[in-house]
């Protein structure tokens, strides 16, 4: 078993192990992990006999305290439970009616309550100030119910640990959508979610030719007010720049790759955007850690490969497994059998590479790597449906009749924000942060040590530098290019979030989403100088180049921070 760092070991004491027993110790990550690989295994008793269960539990057990691959955070803290929910992700329907309404908010604070995260599309209730009809009075709308979500949110601790996460979108014909984009203005406001506005191709075009826009009353189809086009697209830019939100959510190029397109829409996605799903889906995710697959200077290919199809089988136990909030959710997650294996650790084998992230061979990079993920992925559920069967809604997806596939999609890039501190490597595709982080207790916020990037300090340690002085002015900084005593090379590999342009950070984006089928989480970073406007061209150029989704951070925004870059001077 792979050591863990004490970074990891801290996280996963806060939260992830169980005690063993009453007064007893908390188990070791070994034994939590043995213990998420015995329950993922018992799938096998359903095709195989136990000598097959045994052989995976120790692949899993492997692959996991080798740190090749993680679940997500439901799987590892809930397998073994008698009735574990183990999926990080959900999407659920909001009608146009006070039971539908509490009905689903009851249904997301028991997802939340198992550690998963809800994303809602709240575009078919009806608009603020609309007549009831015959029971009188007046609506609520759209806005109001996301707070009241929020508060809910807020209520529910998943066992004690973390509160939950919500999407919200809010489609960009819906009578309310100023109000909606304003929702975050003042930073605090609305902490359980994030927020999306729908666009759709049209509406892109409007904001391109500068034409009107009209607003839609969601049950009669009747236009209720009409704006020109770019007053919503700078209200959105504005809002952006100001704290983060809203983001975009592109509804027409995720309907365009949408394997099941025929059965309907999909218009929401989870909390942080990769993996869109139709009403009352569900999605477990794992991610592999690409800082692990670099052998002797070069991308261990067959190692990698294996480990995707051990981690695609994996996912797939998962949804054999696990027990769902309600039986719609059921139903619908064991039709389609979506699963996401992403990637964690892609800045830190770029490091060990000695790539620059802003390059285009690092782009190049991405492509080949999430191609080749995407191949044996598929590859992989091609061949368990051959042994297990097809998903059962196979005859209407994309794959019918050539090619048999046990789930609707395979690949998401999570944001990792957890599973990559356990892995001790950089998150899911996002360069480093910084190259010295002050860790702060995960529950109250207490300041910890100041760590310098071990991969950093190496390097320093290697090179005939004045060593002190270097990593003091990191400590202090976060950040190494302005160092003159430091060679170039060293010093555009080191590169760090906020020092790359964001166009880099989008380019990114859009390689590694060229070859997932579901969709990225990331986040493009920008300076706190970044104006509106280059907010609306990141956000232009990301539809253009079929993002599912686009979210930005400006540096020292409203927003919060999680990790705080260097601990200033
Ligand atoms: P982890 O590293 O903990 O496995 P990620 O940061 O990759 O998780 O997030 C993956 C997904 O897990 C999110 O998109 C969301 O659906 C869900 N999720 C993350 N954080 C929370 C939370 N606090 N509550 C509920 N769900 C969450």
């Amino acid at each position: 078993m792979e050591k863990l760092s004490d970074n990891a070991f801290r996280v996963l004491k806060e939260r992830y192990l169980w005690k063993k027993g009453v007064g007893e110790d908390l188990e070791t990550p070994e034994d939590m992990f043995r213990r998420v690989a015995r329950h993922i295994a018992k799938a096998e008793l359903k095709w195989g006999d136990s000598s097959e269960e045994k052989k995976w539990e120790e692949t899993f057990f492997r692959i996991m305290s080798d740190l090749f691959f993680l679940p997500n955070s439901p799987t590892l803290m809930n397998a073994g439970l008698e009735s574990a929910q183990l999926s990080a992700c959900f999407v659920l329907p909001v009608n146009d009616s006070l039971s539908g309404i509490f009905d689903t908010l009851k249904l997301a604070a028991l997802v939340h309550q198992k550690g998963g995260g809800t994303g809602f599309n709240f575009s078919e209730l009806r608009p603020v100030g609309d007549s009831l009809g015959s029971q009188g009075g007046y609506a609520s709308g759209p806005v109001s119910f996301i707070k009241l979500y929020d508060f809910a949110t807020g209520q529910v601790k998943q066992g004690g640990k973390r509160r939950g996460a919500n999407m919200g979108v809010l489609n960009v014909d819906h009578p309310d959508i100023l109000e909606f984009i304003r929702l975050k203005v003042n930073g605090k406001a609305l902490q359980n979610f994030n927020l999306s506005v729908g666009i759709t191709d049209q509406f892109m075009e409007a904001v391109i030719a500068n034409k009107n826009w009209g607003l839609i009353h969601p049950n009669s189809a009747r236009v209720i007010k009409i704006i020109p086009a770019r007053d919503i697209w700078e209200n959105i830019v504005q809002g952006a720049w100001e704290n983060g939100n809203p983001g975009l959510v592109f509804l027409d190029n995720i309907q365009a790759s949408n394997p099941l397109a025929k059965m309907g829409k999909i218009w929401a996605t989870n909390p942080c955007g990769e993996v869109p799903l139709m009403e009352y889906e569900s999605c477990n995710l794992g991610s592999v850690n690409l800082a692990r697959f670099v052998y002797q200077g070069k991308v261990d290919f067959k190692t990698l490969g294996k480990t995707v199809k051990e981690g695609i089988r994996f996912l797939d136990n998962v949804i054999e497994v696990n027990h769902y909030p309600n039986k719609k959710i059921e139903r619908a997650t064991l039709s389609n059998r979506k699963i996401g294996l992403g990637v964690m650790g892609w800045a830190e084998m770029l490091l060990q590479l000695h790539i620059p992230y802003d390059s285009q061979e690092a782009v190049d990079l991405g492509k080949e790597i999430m191609s080749f993920i995407q191949n044996e992925s598929k590859e992989a559920s091609h061949q368990l449906a051959l042994e297990r069967g097809s998903f059962p809604n196979w005859d209407k997806s994309i794959y019918h009749p050539a090619k048999p596939m046990r789930n609707a999609t395979v690949n998401s890039i999570a944001p990792t924000g957890t599973i990559s501190i356990l892995a001790n490597t950089s998150s899911s595709i996002e360069p480093l942060f910084a190259l010295a982080f002050q860790r702060r207790r995960v529950l109250s916020g207490e300041p910890l040590d100041t760590e310098v990037h071990p991969l950093f300090a190496k390097a320093i340690a290697e090179g005939a530098f004045p060593q002190q002085e270097i990593l003091e002015e990191v400590r202090a900084t976060g950040q190494c290019g302005h160092i003159a005593a430091l060679p170039y090379e060293l010093r555009s590999v080191f590169k760090t979030a906020l020092e790359i342009d964001p166009k880099w950070h989008l380019q990114h984006q859009i390689a590694f989403q060229q070859f997932t089928d579901n969709a990225v989480s990331k986040t493009v970073n920008l300076p706190s100088s970044a104006s509106p406007e280059d907010i609306g061209r990141i956000y232009l150029e990301a539809w253009r180049h079929k993002a599912k989704g686009v979210t930005v951070f400006r540096n020292n925004a409203g927003n919060e921070q999680v990790i705080y870059q260097g601990i200033g001077r």
